[in-house]
């Protein structure tokens, strides 16, 4: 799934700005691409880009941008603005979302869930779905959309645009709104390195550790079978290990043979047992026969 964010303006465009100059439009628009990227970063399957100069080097031509999204092949395309009426601070104030006057369906089942994910986590007046004859909708050759995130002429509104926890919660819903109807899926998070885990035989620790993957405790093979006097044995062609005569399903890790808790402790005739809380798997003879 590509999904092209454009940032409307650039810094020095005329206009685009509070009616006292205290914030750019573009400084608005491409806190809250970045802040949309780095989410969607989160999804898996998803890549993104960019259409406007993130450096605000230069206010990219609107042909410029759609080319560049029509020519990356975009699948959806999402316009980041905010809003002004006049010139002069007013009571103009509220959220809306736009898609070209034809109303492409897909465009409007994405703006009404990134419209009503942006009302929802910013409490604004909701303006509602609309449509116009924007330039970035009507020559993308995909799903587009452009949303108002609040007024630049509104006081109130302004000062919310300039805080950066309003852009994050802009940024979120934004990304709220494409998960939803794309069906992203957030990848699975960062951190979830194979977790080790501590080997018990008879209550006595293995210095050789398993790890977990997928909720299966994965043990090292010789590790454990010499522990109780087991020698496995590796068949280079078929390259699986096996212990008393059982071939088991392993994986090599750098070199060392591991296979699942369960099957490795029946080829050995031990009992295992699963202690979540210190992540041990304890192994102990199976049967009472002394
Ligand atoms: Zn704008």
């Amino acid at each position: 799934m590509k999904i092209a964010i454009d940032a409307g303006h650039g810094p020095e465009t005329p206009g685009k700005r509070t009616p006292d100059d205290s914030m750019r439009e573009f400084h608005f628009n491409s806190v809250v691409a970045r802040y949309v990227r780095d989410e969607l970063k989160q999804y898996d399957g998803v890549e993104t880009l960019f259409t406007h100069a993130d450096d605000g080097s230069r206010d990219v031509p609107l042909q410029e941008r759609t080319d560049k999204a029509n020519a990356w092949r975009a699948d959806a395309f999402v316009s980041i603005h905010a809003n002004a009426f006049g010139n002069d601070w007013n009571d103009a104030n509220g959220i809306e979302t736009f898609v070209y006057t034809s109303r492409p369906p897909a465009a409007v089942k994405l703006a009404e869930a990134v419209q009503r994910a942006l009302v929802l986590a910013t409490g604004r007046k909701n303006r509602g779905v609309k449509a116009e004859n924007f330039h970035v909708l009507r020559e993308t050759n995909m799903t587009a959309i452009l949303a108002e995130c609040g007024f630049m002429t509104n006081r109130e509104e302004a000062e919310l645009l300039k805080s950066d926890t309003y852009r994050r919660a802009c940024a979120r819903a934004i990304v709220t709104g494409l998960a939803e109807v794309y069906g992203l899926k957030r990848a699975i998070a960062a951190g979830t390195l194979p977790q080790k885990v501590t080997i018990e035989i008879n209550g006595v620790r293995l210095s050789a550790q398993g790890y977990l993957q997928n909720g299966v405790s994965l043990l090292p093979v010789r590790a454990v079978a010499e522990a109780v006097g087991v020698v496995p044995a590796w068949n280079p062609a078929a390259k699986q290990v096996s212990v008393n005569g059982l071939a088991l399903n392993g994986t090599i890790e750098s070199g060392t043979a591991y296979a699942p808790a369960r099957e490795l402790a029946s080829a050995l005739g031990l009992q295992v047992e699963w202690d979540g809380p210190t992540k041990t798997v304890k192994l102990s003879k199976s049967c009472i026969c002394r």
